[in-house]
């Protein structure tokens, strides 16, 4: 079937089954996942989109959250160890670096939109303009950079890709580091009703 303006590519729409992984990941029972814009090579979840505008009327601007407590963990590690001063400080003398962080603020928001639109959520006017983790002039969470970077791939967003390069010791895309990183015997934290199943459901009437 040929991918349309508002089809969601294939893979995307979250089962139940992500969503109750992801709820497991963050310990908390997630709300407007829409979609999963990048998983890990078993299949599991490492990024969540979250609809532009939350079922409560809430504008959301940080559209890809990193969910892998092995992930975060490590972008935790940077964060802690000073790379996000190194890399804002570099944003002020590294003139092709800043246009290629403007760059991956503006491709943020453009993905923000695409899923908004995709999810049904239309416009939110409230965060026009506005990107996420700093972006575009500076580095304020990793977890936000290295989330945009797996959910648009190598060359979406320069210090993204620098952070992902960054934590290699602890993750890379090669290989499954699920096993222990979460609860899987336990309880959901509670079940989710994502904008993006009701939105599916309407679609197939
Ligand atoms: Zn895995």
């Amino acid at each position: 079937m040929p991918a349309t303006a508002s089809s969601t590519p294939d893979g995307r729409v979250p089962s139940q089954q992500d969503l109750d992984t992801l709820s497991r990941q963050l310990n908390r029972p997630v709300r407007d996942v829409v979609e999963i814009p990048a998983r890990c090579v078993c299949g599991n979840p490492l990024v969540a989109a979250t609809a532009p505008r939350l079922s409560n009327g809430i504008p959301f601007p940080t559209t890809f959250y990193l969910t892998h407590p092995v992930l975060t963990a490590a972008a935790s590690r940077l964060e802690a160890a000073g790379m996000m001063n190194e890399m804002t400080e570099r944003l002020g003398t590294d003139d092709e670096l800043a246009a290629a962080y403007e760059k991956a603020h503006l491709s943020y928001i453009a993905a923000r939109e695409a899923i908004g639109e995709r999810a049904g959520t239309g416009p939110v006017p409230e965060i026009a303009g506005i990107s996420a983790g700093g972006m575009p002039t500076r580095v304020k969470c990793l977890h936000v950079l290295i989330g945009h970077a797996l959910a648009e791939g190598p060359g979406a967003n320069p210090l993204g890709d620098e952070a992902l390069a960054a934590v290699a010791p602890w993750w890379t895309a090669d290989r499954c580091y699920c096993e222990g990183a979460w609860d899987n015997a336990a309880p959901v934290p509670n079940k989710d009703l994502s904008r993006h199943v009701k939105h599916l459901n309407q679609q197939e009437k």
